[in-house]
């Protein structure tokens, strides 16, 4: 069995493991943001009054620029843009499209899946672009610049199907339920890299989806489908190569310079439709759950379709959650509100109630205990780390490796005192990226004069 030292393990609570995927209709009105993406977000490329078709660019960014368009998810009229805010506490602009509910499909969109293998790579990549794609995991770094970054530096491409988070289960549905999507994304990737070597990394409590893409790839020798340990975080890309290769990637090195490059379950399933259908990103696979939700379960929902929208088909809410997590509950992000539109790295809503409330200990004090160091997965000090940001020494947090911690939560979540390290160290992340911006304009400004 592959793993990694550190980690911890978590009470899964993958409830909705069994349940089939299912689809949601769109309601009557869609938000489509315009932030969907690592990079610059796009420019909205269709105006108030406008009718738009199903796969429809609305959103596109400069050619040049890191980023991909976004794309109509139902047909209709447009009506405007409107201001939400993000999880982030960004501002992000959103198309908003009234549904005619005729769903009628735009005439770019048309399948590409004959030429593949007589496509170059950059042909592969200028469709990955343009069908909108980006890391399906929460990610969301644009899957065509990853290829092209890859591209003459990998020998090895990795299909992060380990879903560590507790709750979600949107990529064990879609192991079971497409498994030849994801290899025929997976195969598309190693067609444009020129790559011959893969691994589906898939954790050990998911056996039933690791023996369908076992049967699926019995006829290759350049696939093999690898069992993890069940073991929080294990889809860290840095623990995945250690796992699979025994390469230690200290921060500062990417997955490249272990000759590797690694793709989200989901996000190779949309590489497979941009090809085979022509359909970019207008749907995505959300596990919905926790204890506030009627109906949990794994469903195709419509990009930009509200929360609250989500949860009505759901059969709505059986008690008021206390918190509503995009993502999983340990590197998820809290929504302000239930009107926040599903975007393409929504991997799942949790609505939970008090009951799941790690209740804050006031001024918590650290018992020396080390458990928070023996499951660090990067090998830092966590207590300390953290006592340094709590004290405003931003100079020893950086010392002790704050810009290292991957923010995976391991740490928060064994200490006995309850002591918010993940927070302190976050919070001391930010302050040393200010600082160094501050003496990086300081510079520039010495320079110019
Ligand atoms: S210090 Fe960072 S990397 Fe280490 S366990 Fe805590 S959150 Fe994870
Ligand atoms: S786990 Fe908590 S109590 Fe234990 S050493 Fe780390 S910070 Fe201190």
């Amino acid at each position: 069995m592959y793993t990694f030292k550190g980690g911890t393990h978590i009470n899964e609570y993958k409830l909705t493991k069994d349940y089939a995927l299912k689809d949601i209709e769109a309601p009557d009105r869609v938000a489509i943001s315009m932030s969907q993406h690592i990079g610059a977000p796009c420019t909205p490329s269709v105006e108030a009054g406008e009718t738009v078709l199903v796969g429809q660019v609305i959103g596109t960014v400069d050619e040049g620029a890191l980023g991909c368009p976004v794309h109509a998810s139902v047909s209709g009229k447009v009506i405007g843009t409107e201001v939400i805010c993000g999880s982030s506490g960004n501002r992000e602009t959103c198309v908003v499209i009234e549904n005619d509910f005729r769903g009628e499909i735009h005439p770019d969109v048309s399948p590409a899946v004959d030429k593949i293998t007589k496509m170059t790579k950059d042909e592969i990549v200028s469709v990955v672009r343009a069908a909108g794609i980006t890391g399906m995991g929460g990610a969301s770094f644009p899957a065509y610049a990853k290829i092209n970054s890859a591209a003459g530096n990998v020998d090895r491409v990795i299909v992060n199907c380990a879903e560590c988070e507790p709750f979600i289960t949107a990529d064990h549905r879609l192991l079971i339920e497409h498994p030849e999507k994801v290899i025929g994304g997976l195969k598309t990737i190693m067609i444009s890299l020129g790559v011959k070597q893969a691994f589906i990394a898939v954790e050990d409590n998911k056996k039933d989806a690791a023996r369908l893409l076992r049967d699926k790839v019995a006829d290759s020798d350049m696939i093999t489908v690898c069992l993890m340990k069940t073991k929080y975080p294990q889809g860290d890309e840095r623990q995945l190569i250690y796992a699979l290769t025994g390469t230690e990637l200290p921060m500062g090195m990417l997955p490249m310079d272990a000759g590797c490059v690694i793709f989200n379950a989901g996000t190779c399933a949309a590489i497979y439709d941009a090809f085979a259908t022509g359909m970019p990103v207008v749907k995505r696979i959300v596990t919905v759950t926790g204890d506030c939700v009627s109906h949990p379960g794994n469903y195709v929902v419509p990009i930009g379709m509200k929360v609250s929208d989500v949860v009505e088909k759901c059969g709505g809410l059986v008690k008021e959650p206390f918190k509503a997590v995009f993502g999983g509950p340990m590197m998820g992000k809290a929504e302000f509100s239930l009107d926040t539109p599903v975007k393409k790295g929504t991997s799942a809503i949790l609505l939970l109630s008090k009951s799941f409330e790690n209740k804050p200990v006031p001024d918590p004090e650290c018992i020396r205990c080390g458990k928070c160091v023996s499951n660090c997965p990067m090998k830092l000090m966590p207590a300390y780390i953290a006592q340094y940001s709590r004290l405003g020494n931003m100079e020893k947090a950086k010392k002790f490796g704050a810009m290292s911690c991957v923010e995976c939560g391991t740490c928060s979540y064994n200490c006995p005192a309850k002591i918010e390290i993940v927070q302190y160290i976050r919070s001391a992340k930010n302050n040393i990226k200010a600082e160094e911006r501050r003496v990086a304009a300081l510079r520039a400004e010495k320079k110019d004069s």
